[in-house]
């Protein structure tokens, strides 16, 4: 079992600790442009609940929980209008992915055209 520690910046944002520039926020999940972005856009979504990583999300949250988040992904790449150019999500998870925040996070980029899957 993953052991989620709540000093994380991501924590600090869902709780107001430290500003984002917001893009969408209900009551259990946030997304917001990324400080360094690698895209022309590019957001992270992530759950309000205590998840360090993407198979930690699967593995403790209900079905319900999981679905609607995953839906939102969706509702995110409408709003930024994307689902006609296209987008790529990634989830970075653990030590060989080199994820540096260990809160639960999809990112999304688009608004141009990304290259292959090595190249961003
Ligand atoms: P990871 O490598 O964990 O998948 O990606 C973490 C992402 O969070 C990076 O793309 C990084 O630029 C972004 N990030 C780190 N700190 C902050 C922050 O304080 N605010 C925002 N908006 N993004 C951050």
């Amino acid at each position: 079992m993953k052991e989620y520690n709540n000093t994380n910046i991501f924590a600090k944002i869902i709780r107001g600790e430290i500003p984002c520039n917001k893009v969408y926020e209900d009551k259990e999940a946030l997304c917001f442009y990324d400080i360094n972005p690698q895209a022309k856009i590019h957001v992270l979504l992530i759950p309000k609940g205590e998840y360090v990583s993407y198979d930690d999300f699967v593995d403790k949250a209900d079905d319900k929980t999981i679905v609607s988040f995953f839906n939102k992904i969706n509702l995110i790449i409408k709003k930024l209008k994307l689902e006609t150019s296209g987008f790529r999500i990634i989830s970075n998870t653990g030590i060989n992915a080199n994820q540096e925040v260990p809160h639960f996070h999809i990112h999304i980029l688009g608004g141009e055209n990304l290259g292959g899957i090595n190249s961003k």
